[in-house]
């Protein structure tokens, strides 16, 4: 069993340290809410009073941070974390972030001899609380079967993608494709409605029809018609829509990089921006049917 210091235990940092607890490793947690922080000592994990006490006698660091400048901040500069990271130690960020910015990371940990992996995710809190994650590494193959162990406590399907960044690349082609199938599906649920018909009815049709998606099956966008999805429980405790946009504005910067023309992703960031001028910013994204119906 490995001693792993996790840093940001938010929707989806708290889910996946408490099984890294149920499969018996020891974690030394830090975030700087003091409220998700006791919900993994709750469960076991051992609290520090901040990031680099945490991983003091770590042999894996994992970081699942909101955004770049989170994850540069926490590990860059003077009094970053890399000083204060064992030697040997293995560095395992989670956050989706800016290809460049994961592969400044990793280029950082490798000039103090650490070896690192970007791991973004997919799967959602339902995915995390599961152990069900789908991990998207880049790195080097080596360092991914080092970390293979504890992400198979997290998750269920692992991909290797590339060099570093290269996992960060792959997320957030994923993540477009996401925002704007969640973005029609309300639209058609919203029309559907509109007509007069039930939500559950239609999406339990288009669930087992050429519409499917996640979105209709796991984290439907209408209120009610799924007991377990965020837009049940008022949009809480998902995705936030600040998050996919965030995910939206690194798909079309990584366009713009090399020529690609992304119509609906940009389409789709839109959408997401006008949600969160909306005040929806921080409910999950599926909220973004609130921008297209009445649907409380
Ligand atoms: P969140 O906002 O719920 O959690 C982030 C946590 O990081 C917060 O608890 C915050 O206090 C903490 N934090 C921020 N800066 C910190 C620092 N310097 N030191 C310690 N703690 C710090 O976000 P989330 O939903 O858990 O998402 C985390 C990452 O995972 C994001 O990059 C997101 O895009 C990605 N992601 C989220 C989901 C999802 O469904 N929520 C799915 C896949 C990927």
């Amino acid at each position: 069993m490995s001693r792993i210091a996790f840093i940001g235990l938010g929707n989806m940092g708290a889910p996946m340290a408490r099984n890294l607890l149920k499969a018996g490793h020891d974690l030394a947690v830090f975030d700087l809410s003091p409220a998700a922080l006791q919900s993994v000592t709750e469960a076991g994990g051992k609290a520090a009073a901040d990031a680099a006490m945490a991983v003091a006698d770590a042999d894996i660091v994992i970081s699942m941070l909101p955004a770049s400048r989170h994850v540069e901040g926490l590990y860059l500069g003077e009094a970053g974390l890399l000083a204060h990271i064992p030697d040997k130690a293995l560095v395992i960020d989670c956050s989706t972030i800016a290809p460049a910015s994961a592969r400044t990371v990793a280029q950082a940990a490798a000039a103090r001899g650490l070896q690192m992996i970007d791991a973004p995710v997919s799967g959602g809190t339902a995915g995390a609380s599961a152990g069900t994650l789908t991990f998207i590494v880049g790195g080097a193959a080596a360092t991914l079967e080092r970390a293979r162990p504890v992400l198979e406590a997290m998750g269920k399907n692992i991909f290797h993608v590339g060099g570093n960044g290269a996992g960060q690349v792959a997320k957030l082609c994923n993540n477009m494709a996401l925002g704007v199938i969640m973005a029609v599906t309300g639209e058609a649920l919203a029309l559907g409605v509109a007509h007069g018909l039930d939500p559950g009815v239609l999406s339990q049709m288009m669930a087992v029809s050429t519409g499917r998606s996640w979105a209709t099956e796991v984290c439907n966008p209408w209120p009610g018609v799924l007991e377990n999805a965020p837009s049940t429980r008022g949009y809480s405790g998902g995705f936030g829509n600040d998050l996919m946009l965030k995910d939206l504005g690194l798909a079309a910067e990584a366009a713009m990089g090399v020529g690609a023309s992304i119509p609906l992703g940009e389409l789709a960031r839109n959408l997401y921006a006008l949600n969160s001028r909306a005040g929806n910013g921080g409910l999950d994204f599926s909220s973004i049917v609130k921008l297209l119906s009445e649907t409380d």
